[in-house]
Formats: C-alpha cells, structure tokens, sequence
C-alpha cells in the first residue's frame, strides 16, 4: 500500500525500522523480530540500504520477504550514492516490479575512505534531486529524511532546516528524523519549517530506543551528534547494573515519546537495530498511558 493514503488517514503512525541481515543467523533474529512486532500494528516498516549502496539486492529481498511473509506495508530507504540517474531509474523498476511503493529517499553517507560525499556523474547531488526523480516516476511515495540536530555536513541549523523544508515542498509526504533525545530541537526544527512552507510539516520522530550509556554513545559516535548530557548523567552512575540501566533508560524513552505526542508529534519510527523487546515494551507502555499510535 502506498504510504500517502495511509499518511492521509492517520494523525500518527507507529513504524520500526531494520537494516538487512548480513547473515543467515541474522535473517532468523529479523524473522523473529519481525513476527513479534507484527501483532502490534505498525502502519508501516522501513528497511535501510548499506552505505555505497552495497546492500542494494539484499533491501529489495527483504522488502519481498517482509511484505510477502507478513502483509505488512513496507518502505525501502535509498540513497544517491555511486548511482547514476540512469541506473536509479533501473532499480525504479526493479522495485515497482518487486510490490515496493514507498521510498525513503536519502543523500547517503560517504563510502568507507572517503571523508566527504562526491555526486557520482551523471547522478543526484542532494536528497531533493531523487525526491524529484521518484516524483517525475510517480510510481512510489517518497519520504525524506530530518536532523533535529543538524545534518553534520550543514553550516547551522536555519539553512539544513531550510533544505528539509525544499524537500518537503518538492513532494515527499513526510519526513523521519535522525534518533535525538531531547524535545526542544524537534519543536524548533518543525516551526521553522512550517514558516518557510506556510503550512504544518509532517516530521515523524525517529526513537532510538534507550537501554544503555554505551549504546547511547556509540549511536551518537555513528550519527555525529552531540552526547545527551542528561541521559550521561541518568545512565552512567548505572553502568555496572544493567537491569536497572536498561529500565531507567525505557522509563525515559516512554516519557520522551509521551512528551513528543503530546506537542503534536505525527508519529514514532522505532530504531530496532533488528530486535523487538526494548520498541515492543515502550509501545506497550506507551499505549496503557492513552497514547494512539
Ligand atoms: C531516517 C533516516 C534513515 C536513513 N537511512 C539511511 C540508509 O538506509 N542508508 C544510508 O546510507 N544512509 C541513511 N541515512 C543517513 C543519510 O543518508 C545521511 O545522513 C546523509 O548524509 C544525508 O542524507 P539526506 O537525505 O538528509 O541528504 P540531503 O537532504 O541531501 O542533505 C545532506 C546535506 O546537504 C545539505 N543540502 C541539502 N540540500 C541542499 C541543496 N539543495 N544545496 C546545498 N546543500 C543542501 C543539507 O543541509 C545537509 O547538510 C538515514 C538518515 C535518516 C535520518
């Protein structure tokens, strides 16, 4: 299903996003992961493609998978990366011919060696050009993707803020952030564009769910993004009690979302990094506490 009609119908979506597996032992942990999140509902799911588009194959195989196996309505994220417009317009078709309809279309990150990314000739510079290429093909729903913190490539907030809002103007239905853990940067994110696109943005908050001091930092290593001082101070003193790490850590997710939706938020995209106990959880609580996602 094309995930603009189920934007059109729904205030907020519940979504979980999974990277391919890179082995067999792997598909079984997706498989399962993708079993136990099912019965909760998600409007959609979301599976990433690896840096260099080396994962291309294997994101379109577990697309089919998912949506064969499970019915759910899935969305592939793409990149311009090491691809010309000619060969994106070949796996175009090879998508639509695969049942995917629903694009999260992405820049991409800078191969493995190379410090800043280079636009292959021929291909797409910025993540507004294949929003405009997936538009002109007007087979998929595109989606973008937004940096509450700033894009670390972006010179200051006002100008990356400004480019997400183009994107949005460009025709993707929606946008998925980048995970953050505090609220204020979203709210000042999303009123920015809203001014510049003279209209409500739909920015749907990218969660990374909270279970550690550790993976909080090495998440934040990978995205390039500031280390959460209160989660450090929440997290750390429990470094030798993971149990109670992991709990102090879901309790505040919870309220972070609870927080988010409360300000209007259109949505919660769950970074499951391909297991389901920690997103499964907060869903759960989030759901006793009245929320409707
Ligand atoms: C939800 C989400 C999912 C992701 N999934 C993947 C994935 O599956 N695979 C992967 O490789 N990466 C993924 N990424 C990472 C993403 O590819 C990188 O962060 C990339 O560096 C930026 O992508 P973008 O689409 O935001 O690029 P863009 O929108 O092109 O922005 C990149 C930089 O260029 C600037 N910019 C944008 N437009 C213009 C313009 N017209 N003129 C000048 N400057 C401009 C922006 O301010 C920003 O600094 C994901 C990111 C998010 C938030």
């Amino acid at each position: 299903m094309r995930l603009d009609q189920i934007l059109a119908a729904k205030p907020a979506t519940l979504s979980f996003e999974f990277f391919p597996p890179k082995n067999e032992r792997a598909w079984f942990t997706l498989e399962d992961t993708v079993e136990q999140l099912a019965p909760l509902g998600p409007d959609f799911v979301s599976v990433t493609y690896g840096a260099g588009g080396s994962t291309r194959g294997k994101t379109r195989e577990v697309i089919e998978h998912i949506q064969g196996r499970s019915g759910l309505t899935a969305m592939a994220h793409l990149t311009c990366v090491n691809a010309t417009r000619a060969e994106l317009a070949t796996l175009l078709d090879e998508y639509h011919a695969a049942g995917i309809a629903n694009l999260l279309a992405l820049r991409g990150d800078p191969p493995k060696g190379q410090e800043r990314f280079v636009p292959t000739d021929g291909g797409c510079a910025h993540a507004i050009d294949l929003i405009h290429l997936i538009r002109a093909d007007g087979r998929f729903t595109a989606l973008c993707a937004a940096f509450p913190e700033k894009h670390p490539d972006a010179p200051d907030r006002a100008s990356d803020w400004d480019h997400l809002a183009d994107k949005l103007a460009a025709g993707a239905a929606a946008a998925i952030t980048q995970g953050f853990f505090a609220v204020e940067p979203y709210l000042e994110m999303r009123a920015h564009v809203a001014a510049r696109l003279g209209r409500a943005p739909r920015i749907i908050p990218g969660i990374w769910p909270v279970t550690g001091w550790k993976s909080v930092q090495s998440f934040c290593r990978f995205c390039a993004a500031a280390e959460p001082e209160e989660l450090r101070a929440l997290l750390q003193p429990l470094e030798a009690d993971p149990v109670a790490a992991r709990q102090a850590g879901i309790a505040f997710t919870v309220a972070f979302c609870r927080r988010l939706l409360a300000a209007g938020a259109p949505g919660l995209h769950f970074y499951c990094m391909n297991r389901s106990t920690a997103a499964a959880e907060i869903v759960t609580a989030l759901r006793l506490g009245g929320a409707a996602i």
